[in-house]
């Protein structure tokens, strides 16, 4: 009887690669450190999900309940990894709430880290109660409070939605596309013009990157039937009047200085590596790649291996994936942790 696969991460990676191990009858011990299943967009509260337009709690709800309710998963929330060693087929998990697992195999799917927005200070964010996340516009709109100011409750009538904030910006170190927020910030946009109408939304953009199946769906609707504005931009700041937001920068396209009025600006925050990625590289004795995520030791021949044997990656711990890739990705990492735990493969890249 081979020993469980320990999965690591419970957002919709480590739900997937559960699943899939789990329905071809294999044990899973399924770890998370918060004290729910379901990941960022399950802890963060998001609202619809680009592209199905499915409730988040529903989307990923629907993964949580299917891994519950199966007996080949056992789930241990509010706790982590603290010690780990062994070889493939053989290895031993110290959690910490001090229960001791043996693993053939382990695959870590820890995700990612909202950017911090207070890194970012000449665009408002920590300074004017109005200045916004992207994910506080995903929790108005699915605690159902409506999009609102947060500074005196009125609806906004103008809102702007800059872009990058935290992605692609050497500046501060950040120099990756987080591949989501353009599509994301197009959602919003339109969310927000159907439940206030009244309401003006502009888009910030260095590029416009809904990419795929995604661009006439959310770039150009947006535009074409929600009417949001699209400006090519380069921010310099967001100050204040007093009474409205002013967004100053530069207009690209004609080349000429814009400072445009707001009620509310949103910044479409990127997806930093997991601030755990660290202690997991030295808990697991992994390595990271440059810009700080888990690296996959081979992109062709074994996508989810590590540097290390028997330990395998997928989802946003590997740098910035959609949803369905993470899924795609863990049902592939659930594929090459079996054959450990069947005993047919040790090599990581085989
Ligand atoms: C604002 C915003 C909106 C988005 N909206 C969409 C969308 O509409 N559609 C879409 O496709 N994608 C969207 N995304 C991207 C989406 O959030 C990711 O694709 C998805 O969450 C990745 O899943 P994951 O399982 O890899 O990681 P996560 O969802 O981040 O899950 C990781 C899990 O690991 C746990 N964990 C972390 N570290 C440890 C540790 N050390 N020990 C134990 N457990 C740990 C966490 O608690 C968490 O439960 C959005 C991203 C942002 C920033
Ligand atoms: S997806 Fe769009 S908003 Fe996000 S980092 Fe890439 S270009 Fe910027």
């Amino acid at each position: 009887m081979p020993k469980p696969i320990l999965v690591l991460g419970a957002g919709p990676a480590g739900l997937s690669a559960s699943h899939a191990l789990a329905s071809v009858g294999q044990q899973v011990v399924l770890v998370d450190k918060a004290d729910r299943l379901g990941g960022t967009p399950i802890l963060s509260g998001y609202a619809k999900l680009v592209p199905s337009g499915m409730w988040a709690k529903d989307a990923i709800g629907g993964m949580v309940d299917r891994v519950k309710g199966d007996g080949a998963v056992r789930s241990v929330t509010s706790a982590t990894v603290q010690g780990f060693s062994g070889a493939p087929g053989s290895f031993s998990a110290k959690l910490s709430n001090g229960e001791a697992i043996d693993a053939a195999a382990v695959i870590l799917c820890t995700g990612f880290t909202h950017f911090d927005s207070v890194n970012k200070p000449e665009w408002g964010f920590g300074t004017f109660e109005d200045v916004v996340t992207t994910t506080q516009v995903e929790q108005m709109i699915s605690s159902g409070q409506g999009v609102r100011c947060p500074s005196d409750g009125r609806k906004p009538k103008r809102v702007a939605i800059l872009l990058c904030v935290g992605s692609r910006d050497r500046q501060i170190g950040r120099e990756w596309c987080s591949k989501i927020c353009c599509t994301v910030s197009s959602n919003l946009a339109m969310e927000i013009r159907e439940e206030l109408p009244d309401c003006h939304v502009y888009i910030y953009y260095m590029d416009i990157r809904t990419y795929g199946l995604n661009e006439d769906l959310y770039y150009w609707r947006s535009q074409e039937e929600f009417k949001v504005k699209y400006i090519k931009a380069r921010i310099a700041e967001v100050t204040s009047n007093g009474e409205k937001l002013i967004v100053k920068g530069e207009d690209t396209l004609v080349k000429r200085p814009i400072t445009i009025p707001f009620d509310m600006v949103v910044h479409a925050i990127g997806m930093d590596p997991n601030v755990d990625n660290m202690l997991i590289s030295a808990i697991f004795n992994i390595e990271l790649e440059k810009h700080g995520h888990i690296k996959r030791l081979d992109t062709y021949s074994s996508m989810a291996a590590t540097s290390r044997p028997g330990v395998f990656v997928a989802g946003a711990a590997t740098g910035p994936e959609t949803i369905d890739d993470s899924i795609a990705q863990g049902q592939g990492a659930a594929l090459a942790a079996l054959a450990v735990a069947n005993g047919n493969r040790v090599q990581a890249a085989e």
